[in-house]
């Protein structure tokens, strides 16, 4: 198990004071998990360690690694969130707090749903260092996710897919998204692994030996030109990642370029453009296949050059080509701007990344998922007020240069929670509705056949009266008669312009019959 030495080791220039505050929660939370063993059979402890290591080395400050070590004390154990709060201090216990409170957003199987999920989570998240130690949380169970029970497996991987891969990929957290993506993918889609994997082996069975040698190929060349300051390295492209392209390519491997890569780290923009033409003098390049994401960044912030070459042996790969710092904003995204800004001893977590990070956040996806349409959004909706407006505006009011991080997390919230609330029905389906509004409205948010003949409706399995206030994550029921109709009074019961049409129609319609 995970010593706290090793995880102290990890940490970017601890002060005394840091590493004294991480052996606390060490020894704490040890002490609160004692007796707690994990499915695996092993000592439930070495969860929150792992966590509190892989924070160490992903270079974040010592109250999130604190906080990722205790995040499981109060959920799980006999500690309260007052002791928490007495021996670790409210920002600690505010983490702490927030990640068990993320364990009630949960995936319940209804892809339509899946973007107002994601913002749930975001939203819920209150502080960027919450989301990243529940995305290293969520890491650390994929890991162990052979000694689930079966049937908890595949709903667990499906979550990771839809809600905490997306969150990763727009906090451009390309490392953890890739382990992600690769630990869930064989137990969502285990048919399409085994074909990836056996197409992978056939075309690239002895890939890392051939990589290594053309790395050093490269490296050669690149000090015969005169650099010194670099460093190379090669990946093999994810399989998850590869299943989507192969989707995208009829499953021609060979017309897939980037299974393959080296990449060139330098020091400065200019060592990337330098390199390049070291490359292209040495390698052929594949016309038309070089991409400059260093003059115009992906949406997520990620900066690269890309080219495809072939090499003197007559192996097609990409060469990826970037600086230190955009090499580590790469593999970290939002964490990587966060990193040794978190003293014991002053020093806040103000984040130059935000501007980078914030108008990508809720972008459509540019990868694995597809954008949400907008008749997602408005199905059963017509009326334009009922797209909620700040989704469209979110990524222009963020970009102002000035806010912070915490801001930016602490204005969608409010955003988020001032105009909507997220309910569910009993079979999990989340319907998002205004703030305020009634069973009423859930009920014709359903069908209009729903709404119009409400009889009575239980929320959290209660009988309440048709004008209660639905509260966030309420599970909705509703009673239908076929005797039941719309009635004067519901007009002032409903808050949606959609039901209120509705029961208009129904009274006119009423009204004529009589
Ligand atoms: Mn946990």
């Amino acid at each position: 198990m995970t010593a706290v030495n090793e995880i102290i080791a990890h940490m970017g220039d601890p002060t005394e004071a840091d590493k004294a505050l991480v052996n606390k929660a060490f020894v704490f939370s040890q002490k609160a998990h004692e007796g707690q063993l994990r499915k695996s059979g092993e000592p439930y402890f070495s969860h929150a360690a792992a966590i509190g290591l892989r924070l160490a080395t992903m270079g974040m400050g010592p109250r999130t690694i604190a906080a990722g070590l205790l995040h499981d004390t109060v959920e799980d154990t006999t500690v309260t969130a007052q002791q928490l709060k007495e021996e670790f201090g409210d920002e600690i216990f505010f983490l702490v707090d927030g990640v068990t409170k993320l364990s009630s957003v949960r995936y319940y199987g209804r892809d339509r749903y899946n973007e107002s999920l994601r913002k749930l989570f975001v939203a819920t998240s209150q502080d960027i260092r919450v989301l990243i130690i529940k995305l290293v949380d969520r890491l650390h169970n994929m890991q162990t996710l052979e000694y689930v029970p079966k049937e908890k497996q595949l709903r667990i991987a499906r979550e990771t897919l839809e809600i905490y891969v997306p969150v990763a990929h727009r906090l451009g957290m390309g490392k953890i998204r890739k382990e992600l993506e690769d630990l869930a993918f064989p137990y969502v889609y285990p048919k399409e692994y085994e074909r990836v994997m056996t197409l992978m082996k056939q075309k690239a069975g002895k890939a890392e030996e051939l990589l290594e040698r053309e790395r050093k190929n490269l490296q050669k060349k690149l000090v015969e030109a005169g650099m010194t300051h670099f460093q190379t390295s090669y990946r093999v492209k994810g399989l998850y990642s590869m299943y989507h392209k192969l989707m995208r390519k009829e499953w021609n491997i060979d017309q897939i370029y980037d299974m393959l890569a080296i990449r060139v780290v330098l020091d400065t923009v200019e060592d990337c453009y330098k390199a390049l033409g070291v490359i292209h003098e040495f390698w052929r390049p594949l016309p038309g296949r070089m991409k400059d994401y260093i003059a115009s960044p992906k949406p997520n912030g990620y900066q690269s050059i890309h080219t495809t070459v072939t090499t003197h042996s007559g192996i097609i790969m990409e060469i990826q080509i970037r600086t230190y710092k955009m090499h580590h904003e790469s593999e970290y995204g939002v964490a990587s701007h966060l990193i040794y800004k978190e003293k014991t001893q002053g020093g806040d977590g103000n984040a130059s990344w935000f501007s980078n990070f914030a108008p990508s956040l809720f972008r459509p996806f540019s990868r694995h998922q597809q954008p949400p349409s907008q008749s997602d959004i408005t199905k059963d909706r017509p009326d334009k007020e009922k797209i909620p407006i700040w989704i469209n505006q979110i990524g222009e009011m963020y970009t102002a240069e000035k806010s912070s991080g915490q801001e930016f997390v602490d204005d969608m919230r409010k955003d988020f929670f001032m105009s909507r609330i997220f309910v569910f029905t009993p079979n999990g389906d989340v319907v998002d509705l205004p703030v305020g509004a009634s069973p009423i409205d859930f009920a014709y948010a359903i069908h209009s056949e729903i709404g119009d003949h409400v009889a009575g409706a239980k929320v959290n399995k209660k009988l309440v009266q048709l004008d209660t206030e639905l509260q966030n994550g309420d599970i909705v029921e509703i009673d239908t008669k076929e005797s039941a109709h719309p009635t004067a009074k519901w007009l002032d019961q409903a808050k949606t312009s959609m039901a209120r049409r509705h029961i208009r129609s129904a009274l006119e319609h009423e009204r004529e019959n009589r």
